[in-house]
């Protein structure tokens, strides 16, 4: 079979055509609660709500290589959370003595709370992790492979709107089956999805382990979240199919109304009619950007929160595990093996095989820290800039920096500061795929060649050196324009997508 032409994407539609899929999508979308908050300070109860951004077709994915990222995902699981209960690494790595905590600050002031809080004793052995591995096709002459972005561990988003998304395309191809444009855009070249009960099960198994009646489980959020429908839906399936009930809650809110009792830890939280409800689970949708930390009293809260009973998504050290800097010295000989071939401390079932190693391995691009061996990492970094991408330690979106701006960046980077940045070379997706995107409020649908991220989601409970249960948790797509180099759907450069298989 010869390979996608993905040139020929999307395929010929014409305008009326184009016309009518833009008005059943979005339609869809506005009536199936794939949401979002428009631009400004939001009231208490939105009155803004707007369709998601959204492409008009699915976007062409090589099976296999969906299959590959779908099997790598229960190893990512195992290795993050081996990583966050590797104190000793973490404390190399990420600290403030002598990991790079010592020259990012926000980084510093997380592990330096874990680490007060780790030598009074914590409460609670049991970690949540609710994770994304966002990959880019890599092409290179008539090769593609699948490679690795990043690996979220903290408030990964759009599980819930990219089930939506899935289901969108699903129905447009029920209902129009995409005016026959495309062989390809068959019902059964398009995967399930099923993220909103994938993350809300491990939600649900945090919660049956910490095993309280009547206990509910706290979502940390940010005020004037634009994404909050992705967040209600899970709600609505731990109340809908597990019986569990939610409490949203800012930190400046929970500064008042979090309490953790002396005697035992329990963390409660002061509701509307001011009686107490104990908390199974915390689940952080914000906390991942210094921007939700303005003041000590919002880390004094994160801190109080970690210390409590609750079962933590995540805790600071899986928080830190999902560094870019530890992304980066997975990369380093050995260290793969020192979590996942480590018979000693895993046993004979906890070991992964050479195989599975080179598969993880394969799907890495090269990284190095700017700190590597005096001015050699800065060096490579200036040479070969337009290959690369340097990142810092943060999450969120619109922090790196791209090719042409690094050698000036470097100029201007204090020496103190490099351990803080890694290098990693840039991953080139196949060239002249298109897609028609929507904006709400936009008029017609945009055509523009476009770069498809994918993520897939997976949990693990974990604690105590093991890995208690973890699974895959669905996937999603976000597409955006080209020449932009960032890919928050969040910061308004992209919009959301999903599959079609192609072989
Ligand atoms: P963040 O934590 O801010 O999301 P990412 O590592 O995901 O950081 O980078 C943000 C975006 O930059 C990605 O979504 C992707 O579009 C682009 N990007 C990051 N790394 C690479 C890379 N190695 N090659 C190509 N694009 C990249
Ligand atoms: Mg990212």
């Amino acid at each position: 079979m010869p390979a996608f032409d993905f040139t020929q994407w999307p395929p010929f539609i014409s305008d009326k055509d184009r016309a009518t899929l833009q008005y059943r999508a979005t339609t869809y979308a506005l009536a199936h609660g794939l949401l979002y908050l428009s631009v400004g300070a939001q009231p208490p109860a939105p009155t803004s709500a707007i369709h998601a951004p959204i492409s008009l077709f699915p976007t062409p994915f090589p099976r296999v290589q969906f299959e590959q990222a779908q099997r790598l995902q229960s190893i990512y699981n195992v290795l993050y959370s081996r990583i966050a209960m590797d104190t000793e690494f973490l404390d190399q790595i990420m600290g403030a003595e002598v990991g790079i905590g010592r020259v990012d600050e926000f980084t510093g002031q997380l592990w330096s709370g874990w680490r007060d809080l780790r030598e009074k004793g914590l409460a609670q052995p049991l970690h949540l992790g609710l994770f994304r591995s966002d990959y880019l096709l890599h092409q290179r002459d008539s090769d593609l492979s699948l490679k690795q972005v990043e690996f979220n561990t903290i408030s990964s988003s759009f599980g819930a709107l990219s089930q939506k998304t899935a289901e969108m395309h699903r129905s447009l191809e029920t209902s129009t089956k995409f005016f026959h444009a495309s062989a390809h855009l068959t019902a059964d070249n398009f995967p399930p999805n099923q993220s909103i009960s994938g993350l809300v099960e491990g939600l649900a198994a945090a919660h049956a382990a910490y095993n309280v009646d009547g206990s509910r489980i706290l979502f940390v959020v940010q005020a004037n979240e634009r994404n909050i429908f992705d967040q209600l839906w899970l709600e609505y399936e731990l109340l809908e199919k597990h019986s569990i009930h939610v409490v949203r809650r800012t930190f400046d809110e929970l500064a008042h109304q979090a309490k953790v009792s002396q005697k035992d830890s329990t963390l409660f939280i002061e509701t509307l009619d001011r009686s107490q409800v104990e908390i199974s689970t915390v689940y952080y949708r914000s906390g991942y950007t210094p921007d939700d930390f303005p003041t000590s009293t919002q880390f004094q809260t994160r801190f109080n929160l970690e210390r409590s009973k609750a079962i933590k998504c995540p805790t600071i050290p899986l928080q830190l595990a999902g560094g870019k800097k530890v992304q980066q010295i997975l990369t380093e000989p050995g260290v793969l093996e020192r979590f996942l071939c480590d018979e000693s401390k895993y046993g004979p079932q906890g070991v992964f095989s050479t195989r599975a190693l080179a598969e993880l391995r394969e799907s890495w691009m090269g990284m190095w820290g700017l700190d590597l061996d005096g001015e050699i990492g800065v060096r490579q970094a200036r040479e070969r800039a337009l290959e690369l991408v340097l990142k810092p330690q943060r999450e969120g979106g619109g922090n790196n920096v791209y090719k042409e701006a690094i050698p000036g960046f470097l100029e201007s980077l204090p020496p103190g500061e490099r351990p803080a940045w890694i290098a990693m070379e840039l991953i080139s997706p196949p060239m002249g795929l298109n897609n028609y995107l929507v904006r709400a409020g936009s008029g017609a649908s945009i055509e523009t060649e476009v770069v498809s991220e994918l993520g897939i989601f997976g949990w693990s409970l974990f604690g105590a050196g093991k890995v208690i249960s973890e699974k895959e948790a669905g996937w999603l797509v976000r597409t955006k324009g080209k020449d932009s180099n960032e890919g928050g759907v969040a910061t308004g450069f992209s919009v959301l997508d999903s599959l079609v298989l192609v072989d």
